[in-house]
């Protein structure tokens, strides 16, 4: 395509919609008819990244290939697409202004007063377009967070409705909002909508698109009104019903012809529809699977859905290719003791020791290292994982009484895992950790060589510390070995203990980068390994 074209995602009445599903669904779908395609994501917030905030601001830290810390809807658009994205597709308020005020100083504006419009619009739009540009997509998809109406969100509504005035057909506004179910007078309410939508037309913004979640089917009559009262063609009303997967969405945009609708408003040539088969394939896998595989989740945020998103993505994935049924149970390790963890973690089939940063919890996750590897119970430890599946077997099997991480216990006697040395002298937190992928070199008949089946590998990390070198030749004599390493700084990456079933720590995340039609060798292995148990 000669042009890139732009799509702007926004959202109204509540948040929480599922924008970056929709987002990712409709790039699925113009992806599946040959376009390169990639998606955006623009939080309004003042933070640089989302690496500052703890999981419950922000559920889970997305990490990229080039080592930005992300909104975790980057991981839907990278297991939707099987694209990987970058620090492009991920911006905040506080990054805008951070660029504006660094020109500023240095005096690029040339004695000019700098204001949100048309400075900060102009370097809202500089970003969305330079992504299209610097890598020649055919579609570059841009959501929104929060909702319209926010104060912060003003200057973003702002720079799309100048694009899309400056760019006519080649810029679309799709809009999500929310249609309740009044129970008390069992009906479907519009008004919510209605008013959203005179929200964003008084931004000077006509949405071409609407997409109206709910709970219940929406009927023609009901769209038909909408579209009446919102200026937006009947055709272009679709519903976004509540699914058992997040995966369906794309069948069901497409059963109403949603990409169609986009294409011939941006002018663009509307072929029959794709036929989507390995996606089909995998929900039908999906869906057929009955046996059930149970993985116990130990950690210390539980209770909050979003913090593991992409650990559970990428079991949901695996077990599916293993045609089994996942059910996840969570462990609160900060309640996990020698007392109960029998009772916690001896009927499950797997058990993952997840990540994570500072003291609280992390006990308990050395008794559930311990207990899965006195009892072979697989196991997969991710980065604090990894580093705790190690303090573990030096404290009881090496007998290093009080061994720990120094992120722990600064003053104690068995250094295992020690700060880098290049983290040293860091003081600032904001995008300072070892972040992004770095090659890691496996041993040959290791379980993650077997896994892999390659020797060289890439994988994304977001740590601190790492295992201290110094008591290497101790593990591997006692039985724990080193079968990742980072051929450029030496760093042990993956510890295994090869007469265990599969007990294996990982200092990287793998979560990462497993996607739909890409599940990752290690999660497919590691849900194996438990179905074989
Ligand atoms: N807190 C550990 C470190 O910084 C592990 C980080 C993680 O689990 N992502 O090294």
């Amino acid at each position: 395509m000669k042009e890139t074209k732009y799509i702007f995602v926004t959202g109204g009445v509540a948040s929480s919609l599922g924008k970056g599903i929709i987002s990712s669904s409709i790039a699925k779908l113009l992806q599946a008819r040959g376009y390169k395609v990639t998606i955006q994501k623009f939080d309004p917030y003042i933070n640089i990244d989302p690496g500052t905030m703890n999981p419950y601001e922000h559920g889970e830290c997305y990490v990229t290939v080039d080592g930005h810390e992300a909104d975790l809807d980057l991981g839907h658009y990278e297991r939707f697409l099987s694209i990987q994205t970058t620090k492009e597709n991920n911006i905040t308020t506080g990054r805008i202004y951070k660029s504006v005020i660094d020109k500023e100083r240095r005096g690029d504006y040339l004695g000019k007063t700098i204001q949100v419009v048309p400075h900060i619009t102009d370097e809202i739009k500089r970003n969305i377009k330079q992504l299209g540009s610097k890598y020649k997509f055919d579609f570059v998809i841009t959501e929104i967070g929060g909702t319209v109406g926010d104060i912060e969100s003003l200057p973003y509504m702002e720079s799309i409705r100048q694009l899309k005035w400056e760019l006519g057909n080649n810029a679309l506004c799709v809009h999500l909002t929310y249609v309740p179910f009044l129970a008390a007078a069992k009906e479907l309410k519009t008004k919510p909508t209605q008013h959203s939508v005179k929200e964003l037309q008084s931004l000077g913004i006509q949405p071409d698109v609407l997409v109206l979640r709910s709970e219940h089917h929406l009927d023609a009559n009901l769209r038909k009104k909408v579209a009446l009262f919102c200026n937006v063609q009947e055709e272009a009303v679709v519903q976004s019903i509540d699914v058992p997967t997040i995966y369906e969405v794309p069948l069901k945009m497409q059963e109403q012809n949603l990409d169609k609708t986009i294409l011939r408003k941006m002018g663009q040539p509307v072929e029959a529809d794709p036929d989507l088969l390995p996606w089909r394939t995998f929900l039908a896998r999906r869906n057929s699977a009955t046996e059930e595989i149970t993985i116990a989740l130990v950690g210390k945020y539980v209770e909050l859905q979003d913090a593991y998103k992409s650990i559970l993505e990428s079991l949901l994935q695996a077990a599916t290719y293993n045609d089994r049924k996942l059910k996840i149970e969570y462990v609160q390790s900060e309640t996990l003791t020698a007392d109960n963890v029998e009772e916690k973690l001896a009927h499950v089939d797997g058990v993952v020791i997840c990540p994570g940063f500072g003291a609280r919890g992390i006990e308990g996750k050395f008794i559930a290292a311990r207990y899965t590897r006195e009892n072979d119970i697989p196991t997969l430890g991710i980065c604090l994982g990894m580093q705790c599946m190690s303090i573990e077997f030096a404290r009881n099997v090496l007998g290093y009484a009080d061994a720990n991480s120094v992120e722990i216990n600064e003053k104690t006697p068995y250094n295992i895992i020690d700060i880098m040395e290049e983290q040293k002298s860091i003081t600032n937190m904001g995008g300072t950790m070892r972040l992004g992928a770095f090659e890691c070199v496996l041993t040959k008949g290791s379980k993650a060589f077997d896994a892999y089946k390659e020797e060289h590998i890439q994988e994304r990390h977001r740590h601190r510390y790492e295992f201290n070198n110094q008591y290497r030749d101790a593990f591997e004599k006692a039985g724990m070995k080193c079968v990742g390493i980072n051929p450029e700084s030496d760093l042990v990456e993956i510890v295994e203990i090869p007469t265990l079933k599969w007990y294996m720590g990982v200092q990287f995340h793998p979560e990462y980068s497993s996607t739909v039609l890409k599940p990752h060798p290690l999660f497919l292995a590691f849900i194996k390994a438990a179905i074989d148990k």
